[in-house]
């Protein structure tokens, strides 16, 4: 923020967007420290300081494995993040023309780093479907099955979307999927860490993760990827990460991962309790003021997402409101918000954009407290209603744009 804007009186700083990015948790820092100084080894190299941070990276690979129930630690391939992870998938199989198949399909409501690998594909030959979601956000089985052929290579839907949270039937979609004899891929990015994923249970063949979304640190992930499944490798050089993903390995990163994951398996259920009634009751006292709707499903939905839309505001000036009051959000997803397009999501479930701008997504962690939701059930009310009064958009202006438009 530029130094003219006002700082909030009290100094508070409320974060809430978690579903961003997460700070790393201390007891992750403090893993990671070690092998920045005294534990710099490579872990290729045979000697001792060097097997010291492989056994490192190994048992980070176990944690991972461990959180995700894979089959195999090897199963883990190590990379620079969510966004790696999903075009490692998808250009992986698809560009290594899978059982000589030419066919994708996705939905209309995943984030960019399937969309624009999709967009990429398209340019190099391959056929890519974009499934619709209904009002919920929810990918509908009979969908995948109307569109699937035996020309398809991969489906590719994501476990939890990032902006309104709704988590879909992947069970379901993973044996419709098998059943025409294509892989399954999810981006879990947003899930990992945050509910139970058990890629076996789910029969998945690859699964995309992040560190950064579960308090570890930024620019390390993971691909998960069934033994027998073979895909070509995006980056070419010494072999390591089984050939997969060569560079010599992120330590500290991946030791930072492993804990981070350490963390989220042993304290989920009791945090997914904790922030569904934090989240709950933000929901249920934000929908009475006016004029106001949830998007996203009502109870498939992650538990510490919340999104709104506030008819007749602009949710960039509602971000820029709160952020003065010490209040972090976020409206429509963070590329959108550059671009000043209403959100690829907030369209697929059918909202107008005029409707759609006025999002708001309020996305809760480690270190919410009821306090801090008490603090804003204090002040979005008023945030709203300040921003309603300087609205040029208000419920008479939109009847009488539906007037014209039924005219002509
Ligand atoms: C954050 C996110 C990504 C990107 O992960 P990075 O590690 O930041 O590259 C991909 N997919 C989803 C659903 C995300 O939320």
């Amino acid at each position: 923020m530029t130094k003219s804007r006002k700082q909030n009186k009290n100094e508070r700083k409320i974060y809430l967007d978690y579903a961003a990015t997460t700070p790393v948790d201390p007891r992750v820092k403090e893993e990671m420290v070690q092998f920045f100084s005294e534990k710099f080894g490579n872990a290729s190299q045979l000697y001792s300081f060097g097997q010291e941070a492989k056994e490192a990276l190994e048992q980070s690979r176990e944690q991972i494995q461990s959180l995700i129930k894979a089959k195999d630690p090897d199963e883990i391939i190590f990379n620079s993040g969510g966004t790696e992870a999903d075009n490692t998938a998808l250009k992986g199989i698809m560009l290594a023309r899978w059982n000589k198949k030419n066919h994708l399909i996705t939905s209309k409501i995943e984030h960019a780093a399937i969309l624009n690998t999709c967009k990429y594909l398209q340019k190099k030959g391959i056929k890519v479907t974009y499934l619709p979601v209904n009002e919920d956000g929810l990918v509908e089985p009979e969908e995948l099955k109307r569109n699937i052929t035996p020309e398809t290579a991969l489906v590719s839907i994501m476990h939890a979307n990032n902006e309104i949270g709704t988590i879909e039937p992947i069970k379901t979609l993973a044996e419709i999927s098998h059943d025409y004899g294509a892989l399954f891929h999810t981006d879990a990015v947003q899930t990992v860490g945050k509910i139970p994923v058990n890629v076996q249970k789910l029969g998945i063949d690859m699964l995309s993760m992040s560190s950064h979304k579960i308090y570890g640190p930024k620019g390390i992930g993971a691909l998960y990827k069934r033994k027998d499944v073979r895909l070509t490798p995006l980056i070419h050089g010494g072999g390591h990460e089984k050939g997969i993903r060569s560079g010599t390995e992120n330590v500290a990163g991946a030791v930072g991962f492993g804990k981070a994951a350490e963390i989220a398996q042993k304290e989920l259920h009791e945090e997914r309790k904790r922030l569904e009634q934090l989240r709950n009751k933000l929901i249920s006292n934000i929908l009475t003021i006016p004029e106001t709707k949830l998007n996203g499903h009502r109870k498939k939905r992650l538990p510490h997402n919340a999104n709104f839309i506030f008819k007749y505001i602009e949710g960039e000036a509602l971000i820029l409101r709160l952020d003065d009051k010490g209040i972090f959000a976020s409206t429509g997803s963070a590329c959108s918000t550059q671009s000043l397009r209403a959100s690829h999501v907030l369209l697929a479930i059918g909202l107008r954009p005029e409707i759609a701008h006025g999002s708001l997504r309020l996305t809760l962690g480690r270190w919410t407290t009821e306090n801090e939701i008490d603090y804003v059930l204090d002040v979005l009310p008023n945030v709203v209603k300040d921003l309603r009064k300087l609205s040029a958009f208000t419920k008479e202006t939109e009847a009488k744009v539906r007037n014209l438009k039924h005219k002509h």
